[in-house]
């Protein structure tokens, strides 16, 4: 889990008690920070400080939505506040006020956590794409592996509908990078294969050898049909 917290002292003594229940910690001291480990670690669950430096828990929430659905949980100093936060429909899954009792924090994580990955129902609506148990919705800005959630950060989901789009069709590498990240794209060109190994980390069986998203050489990428 990722806790997006500035308070020292309080963030101590938490990670100490949700260690002890078997969580595993990430700690993201400003709003900043947190996005970046939120990219970085892809937690299954994020506890997150309503005021924080440099970018607000509002805007955190707001931003980490856009990209997934992982279950977050709002922090608030005054129950007021939270008022005021769900007013504001940032998105968050639950809510608790400082000072709070880990045994009930514990619980509305497990909560959560619980209603968070099965918890969708069923959308076959337009523009989903499914190529062989891998299941990419637009809408919803979500990919399933056979019904499992995969949480892909923004490039990388971008990356993949393109490529599922155009599945059959060989993407060159110019035009990969051109409608990913702009024509005006000047930064290192390892970026597309960077981006492809992460998400083949992700979709693939064994991401040695892809079977979906394969290399066509000198050329770019290619997101496989299935053979019937
Ligand atoms: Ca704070």
């Amino acid at each position: 889990m990722l806790v997006i917290e500035d308070e020292e002292s309080f963030v101590e003594a938490l990670v100490v008690g949700l260690k002890r229940e078997g969580f595993l910690v990430t700690v993201g001291r400003d709003g900043i920070e947190g996005l970046q480990l939120f990219d970085k670690v892809r937690p299954d669950l994020i506890l997150l400080d309503l005021w924080l430096p440099k970018k607000t828990g509002i805007d955190v929430c707001r931003e980490i939505r856009a990209r997934s659905r992982v279950p977050i949980i709002m922090v608030t100093a005054k129950s007021s506040e939270i008022d005021t936060v769900v007013g504001l429909e940032v998105g968050a899954d639950d809510y608790v006020t400082k000072p709070f009792r880990l045994r009930e924090l514990v619980a509305r994580m497990r909560a959560v956590m619980r209603r968070a990955p099965g918890g969708d129902e069923p959308d076959d609506i337009g523009e989903t794409i499914e190529v062989d148990g891998l299941c990419l919705d637009p809408e919803r800005h979500e990919v399933r592996l056979r019904g499992e959630l995969v949480s892909l950060p923004l490039k990388e989901f971008e990356l993949l509908e393109l490529l599922m789009g155009n599945a059959g069709r060989v993407l060159t590498r110019e035009t990969l990078i051109d409608r990913i990240w702009g024509s005006n794209y000047v930064g290192d060109t390892k970026t597309l294969d960077v981006h492809i190994k992460r998400l083949r980390a992700k979709v693939e069986q064994d991401p040695s050898r892809p079977a979906r998203i394969t290399t066509v050489r000198g050329l770019g990428y290619k997101f496989e049909q299935p053979r019937s």
